[in-house]
């Protein structure tokens, strides 16, 4: 699930294999670890704990045209420096990195151990290493292949030989691996941000193949050559990064979160470039090749997506609802995959990712297409896994660092609205309804700048807060799915326990929970439930609970503790702002609470693995 990063060419690779696993770090992961072939010998240097801590163990003079580094997201054996990875051979010429799970490790190890290896870690990942040097004499993708016939699971795989230091070898199988081209030097690495200071070219690895790749160039080809022969030509499937490396700094903030969330305006024009068509007050979405008959044979659309994209992806259903007056519902693709579901050829799906590597997602879109159905991916990494499964739409919303989500959510956010429009003009909403939608889209990035105004607001009453055990998030409609990442968003970053809850469902049983030391954030949009959202303030007040109110138009004075005013747009939209406020409030709870930020505890960026 983690990071993989590696270099060969005339450079030493320490200080970019370093920098490769610093850009990865944002992915979350327990323990750092690199292995460089130099005078002939492999050198390990690993440690469990941040990636500065291995470094600080790094002797001063060390220098290498050829190595790979590793961020482990511990699966099997706890997080420790003998666990990380890489991992060697009992000769010490071999060193491999893995990402992902072996699940016949079990079986393997224990023949291996019978054999007389002796294990010194207590992953799945160190069979893989043994089986290699004992397997028939070779080059080592001749034996890496020989191995991984013999493995079943998920892998992206970077090994090195110390006896043939001109290649390093990579192999895929559930878990991204890319290639990096570059000028008599090449890269490889398990994510784009990775290498993408060094070069912009980038291949990605389909499933089920392998590569090698040396200073001059690189060869791809099927880890299982009878399975399906040669895969596609690699170089039709190059890729030239469009991001700028500054998109990888903070900048003047002071975190990837505070960037990000402050990046929301620009991420929104990004996501509607060239995608608005005023004359027909619809959207044009290049990737959607739905015809205007296969739209009109829709009869219902099922979101799918985990996390934050699960939400985004609630919020969307209710959006299309209301904008093409097709029945649309959300569900988390990490229960939908496993229920056996009833899939129709009339049900259109949108699997949304901002990886594009969401393992449950992936599965669930795997287990859509393999009976039949038709689905869309809603996908910020270009080129990634769900991406290449599906046609669908590119949110541009460039690189998401932090783990928390929060412009990819509006950028999602978005997406649906465009995808809404495209849809709701083919089927029901009329061209007044259409325009107004895309003038709305068109004002939106001032409007959250508007609201981005109330930061100041917002860390006031974080202050104020942040000490609390528990909160409610509470909204209706679509407030609600805004009332759950609101409420998501705090758990993640300053880990203060927060519940979501249907507003017109508090009187049913949860306001027993309200007192004084227990605030209630109220998503207040100006809609036609204003007045039911007023009701359910005063019932938690009259309960003297403390009462943090996001609205639109000021409402009766006096009628929350804190009132935080956001601007309106249009009902289909306003979600989309009224959130903003949500994500500051975590941030500055999780500030004030002196939280990891950018990278929350136990949580990790996008989750490749079961
Ligand atoms: N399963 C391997 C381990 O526990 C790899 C985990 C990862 O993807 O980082 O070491």
């Amino acid at each position: 699930m983690c990071g993989i990063v590696g270099y060969i060419g005339p450079k030493d690779c320490v200080p970019i294999l370093l920098e490769g696993l610093a850009r990865v770090e944002y992915r979350g992961y327990d323990s750092t670890g690199i292995a460089i072939v130099s005078s002939g010998t492999i050198k390990v240097h690993k440690k469990k704990g941040k990636l500065r801590e291995m470094e600080a163990t790094l002797p001063k003079r060390l220098f290498a045209k050829i190595g790979i580094g590793h961020t482990r997201w511990a699966t099997h054996g706890e997080p420790s420096d003998a666990n990380a990875h890489p991992h060697l051979d009992t000769s010490g010429h071999l060193a491999l990195i893995h990402n992902g799970i072996i699940e016949n490790a079990t079986e393997l190890r224990a023949s291996l151990e019978a054999q007389g290896i002796v294990f010194r870690s207590e992953t799945d990942t160190e069979v893989l290493v043994h089986l290699l040097s004992l397997a028939e004499p070779g080059d080592l993708e001749d034996r890496l292949r020989a191995v991984l016939a013999l493995v079943v699971g998920t892998y992206g795989i970077a090994v090195i030989d110390a006896n043939q230091p001109d290649r390093i070898v990579v192999a895929r199988n559930g878990s991204p691996v890319i290639i990096g081209i570059g000028d008599k030097e090449m890269f490889v690495a398990s994510d784009v941000s990775a290498i993408v200071r060094h070069t912009q070219q980038v291949i990605h690895l389909e499933d089920g193949e392998m590569a090698v790749v040396q200073a001059g160039g690189y060869r791809t080809m099927a880890v299982d050559p009878s399975a399906g022969g040669v895969v596609s030509d690699p170089s039709a499937r190059m890729i030239t990064i469009n991001w700028s490396v500054g998109a990888l700094d903070k900048g003047p903030y002071a975190h990837f979160l505070q960037k990000e969330i402050h990046e929301q305006p620009a991420a929104v024009e990004r996501a509607l470039r060239g995608r608005i068509d005023d004359r027909h007050a619809t959207a044009h979405l290049g990737g959607v090749t739905l015809s205007a008959r296969e739209v009109l044979d829709i009869r219902r659309i099922k979101v799918l997506g985990c996390g934050s994209a699960y939400y985004a992806g609630m919020l969307g259903a209710g959006m299309l609802e209301s904008m093409t007056r097709i029945p649309s519902d959300a569900e988390s693709a990490s229960e939908f995959r496993y229920r056996n579901p009833v899939i129709e050829r009339d049900v259109l799906y949108i699997a949304v990712s901002q990886s594009g590597e969401t393992i449950d997602t992936l599965m669930a879109v795997q287990e859509v297409k393999r009976k039949g159905g038709r689905v869309l991916g809603i996908v910020n990494v270009v080129g990634s896994t769900i991406a290449r499964e599906c046609d669908g739409i590119y949110l541009h919303a460039g690189p998401e660092v932090s783990v928390a989500s929060t412009k990819v959510f509006t950028s999602t956010a978005v997406a649906f609205a465009l995808l809404g429009l495209y849809l709701g003009r083919i089927r029901d909403l009329g061209p007044a309804d259409g325009k107004r939608i895309i003038e709305g889209l068109k004002a939106l990035p001032g409007k959250l700048e508007e609201a981005l105004a109330t930061e100041e607001q917002m860390a006031q009453i974080a202050k104020k807060y942040a000490h609390t055990s528990s909160m409610f998030y509470i909204g209706r409609g679509l407030g609600y799915p805004i009332a759950l990442e609101g409420a998501q968003k705090l758990k993640e970053v300053s880990y203060v326990h927060a519940e979501a809850y249907q507003a017109s469902e508090l009187k049913h049983g949860p306001i027993a929970l309200v007192s004084p030391d227990f605030p209630t954030v109220v998503v207040l949009p100006d809609d036609h439930l204003a007045e039911k959202n007023i009701s359910s303030i005063q019932q938690v007040r009259a309960r003297k609970g403390p009462v943090i109110a996001v609205v639109q138009k000021a409402i009766t004075e006096g009628l929350a503790d804190d009132l935080v005013l956001v601007p309106k747009s249009e009902p289909e939209l306003d979600p989309i702002i009224l959130n903003l406020p949500l994500q500051l409030l975590a941030y500055h709870a999780a500030l004030e609470l002196g939280r990891d930020v950018d990278q929350p505890r136990n949580l990790a960026k996008s989750v490749t693995v079961e």
